[in-house]
C-alpha cells in the first residue's frame, strides 16, 4: 500500500502546484525514484490512475524515472550498484558502504495547461 499512498500524495502536491500558479490542469507529472524506496513502478502507475479521478489531474499522465542505487565502499574504494535490499558491496560483501544514490524520491517536473 506504499505505492497507494504515494499517488495520493502526488495528487495532492500537483494540485497545490496548479492553484498556486492558477494553472487549468495538469498534463504531465514526472518523478525520480531512488530504488532504494522499494517503489513498485507499474503498482504506483496503477495507484495514480485511480488516485486521479475526480481530481485536477483527470487527464494527467505519470512518467517515473527509476534511480538504481550506488554505494561507495570504504574498504574497496569503489562505487558499486547495489541490489535492494541488500545494501552491501558486491565486490567484498563488506556493509561499510555509504549510499550514495537510490534514496531519492521527488517530484521533478510537471506540466501544467494554462
Ligand atoms: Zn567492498
Amino acid at each position: 500500500m506504499h505505492e497507494w499512498s504515494l499517488a495520493i500524495e502526488i495528487v495532492k502536491i500537483a494540485e497545490k502546484e496548479l492553484k498556486e500558479r492558477n494553472a487549468k490542469k495538469v498534463e504531465e507529472v514526472f518523478l525520480e525514484i531512488g530504488s532504494l524506496n522499494n517503489i513498485v513502478v507499474e503498482q504506483l502507475i496503477d495507484a495514480f490512475e485511480i488516485a486521479k479521478k475526480g481530481t485536477l489531474l483527470d487527464d494527467a499522465k505519470l512518467y517515473v524515472e527509476e534511480i538504481e542505487a550506488v554505494a561507495f565502499c570504504n574498504k574497496c574504494n569503489k562505487r558499486s550498484e547495489i541490489e535492494p535490499p541488500f545494501i552491501f558491496c558486491p565486490l567484498c560483501m563488506g556493509n561499510d558502504v555509504k549510499i550514495e544514490k537510490g534514496e531519492e524520491l521527488h517530484l521533478k517536473k510537471l506540466t501544467l495547461e494554462f
